[in-house]
């Protein structure tokens, strides 16, 4: 985990955060710029990305890579595993108990001291599955 920096904490940036953490669907800028607009409506795009960008190189929100290099955001911290659609480009996250895979934190991977850790397995996803 980094370090954590001191952040001046504006009302934009406290929507952000609180929209964040209670999606459980890892959002695109553009997603969570819908949600905030209802609570700050003159919010744009540029201040979500810039704000976004700043708050996942501080720790406090992951940033995934989703579909063509989109940008998606996740406010849920503790480790853990992500699946990626690769046709809607959804992100879900692993449920705990997955079988043949291990989803504990390992302390320590061929000497090296495990972090943090975020697999990204790449699946169709049963709502593309199941439409048409
Ligand atoms: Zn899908
Ligand atoms: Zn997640």
């Amino acid at each position: 985990m980094r370090r954590k920096e001191k952040m001046v904490m504006t009302p934009q940036r406290r929507v952000l955060l609180e929209e964040l953490k209670s999606s459980l669907d890892h959002p695109s800028a553009d997603e969570l710029l819908e949600r905030v607009r209802r609570r700050l409506p003159r919010t744009s795009l540029a201040t979500v990305y810039r704000n976004m960008e700043l708050m996942a190189s501080l720790g406090l929100v992951r940033k995934l890579k989703g579909k063509r290099g989109r940008a998606h955001f996740d406010g849920r911290m503790e480790p853990h595993h992500h699946m990626r659609c690769a046709l809607c480009g959804r992100f879900f996250d692993l449920p705990h108990e997955v079988e043949g895979l291990s989803i504990e934190l390992p302390g320590e991977i061929c000497g090296n001291k495990v972090l943090d850790w975020n697999l990204e397995i790449l699946v169709e996803c049963s709502l593309c599955r199941g439409g048409n």
